[in-house]
């Protein structure tokens, strides 16, 4: 499939929470697993903080929710749903939680990693963003530069493991607010509506609505009854652009254009061994 000339087949969905891919991409996933591409579903804690009962303890609902996750993900067509079981609350981006993901994305190989933009602190005035959720993207980042990607980054993967690097072809942060590049859920709206409502420990009787309401104003400046919105980050073609657009730095600059023209070449080298193994 392809999608903003990206060619699709794989796609891996990374977040802190089960439910935070219903509320956020669900509609993309749905669209995309309808066409055949393989999506992946890494969701890095356990969910365990997600009630007020005081009858309930973590252990119950570290279960109730990864069932509830998987409920939703059979919804979609989810192919898969790695839960990697950190704390829910508790989530730091140190580098066992990086290492555990980079596992996964030289496991899974998607050609689209899909996240939150860490760099969302608070949103439209009403909304502080939980710190799990920022860790996870952060952890995500770090996972296209360098985690997943570069062999001597944790090398044990690739030592032990036998996980060749690999870096996706673009980034998509979903986006709070509408900007960026919509894609038009409206055929799947409901399906995704259908997979958040498998969350029962966690919604409340608005969150159906929210969703909806979401998804109108977010598809509408588009032209489309459904939407989400990305920001996409291309990471596979920005080589070739490069080259005319920065002559004069060869004659002025030179020491300091030298190491990003071997980084580059340095990329090059490492898909092209990627590739052919
Ligand atoms: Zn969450």
């Amino acid at each position: 499939m392809k999608f903003e000339g990206i060619d699709i087949q794989r796609a891996m969905v990374v977040y802190a929470h089960p439910d935070d891919a219903e509320f956020g991409v669900a509609g993309t996933v749905a669209k995309w697993a309808r066409a055949g591409v393989e999506v992946t579903y890494c969701m890095v804690t356990n969910g365990a903080s997600g009630s007020d009962d005081p009858a309930m303890t973590r252990e119950k609902l570290r279960d109730v929710r990864y069932a509830e996750q998987r409920a939703a993900a059979k919804i979609l067509g989810v192919k898969d749903c790695v839960f990697l079981g950190y704390e829910d609350g508790y989530l730091y981006p140190t580098l066992e939680v990086r290492r555990d993901v980079a596992r996964q994305i030289r496991i899974h190989r998607p050609d689209v990693l899909m996240t939150m933009d860490p760099t969302m602190r608070i949103a439209e005035d009403f909304y502080v963003n939980h710190p799990d959720h920022i860790a996870a993207g952060e952890v995500a980042l770090r996972s296209i530069n360098p985690d997943a990607s570069t062999r001597q980054m944790f090398p044990e993967l690739w030592n032990d493991e036998h996980l060749e690097p690999h870096k996706p072809k673009a980034l998509f942060l979903a986006a709070f607010g509408g900007s960026g590049t919509v894609v038009d859920i409206s055929d799947v709206l409901e399906l995704k509506v259908k997979a958040l409502r498998a969350h029962t420990s966690q919604l409340g009787p608005e969150a159906e609505e929210m969703v909806r309401d979401w998804a109108k104003r977010t598809g509408k400046p588009a032209g489309y009854k459904a939407g989400e919105a990305f920001r996409i980050v291309h990471l596979e073609e920005p080589e070739a652009p490069e080259k005319p657009a920065r002559p004069q730095r060869k004659k002025r600059r030179a020491p300091t254009a030298r190491p990003r023209r071997s980084t580059a070449a340095e990329r090059t080298r490492r898909r092209r061994g990627g590739n052919s193994r």
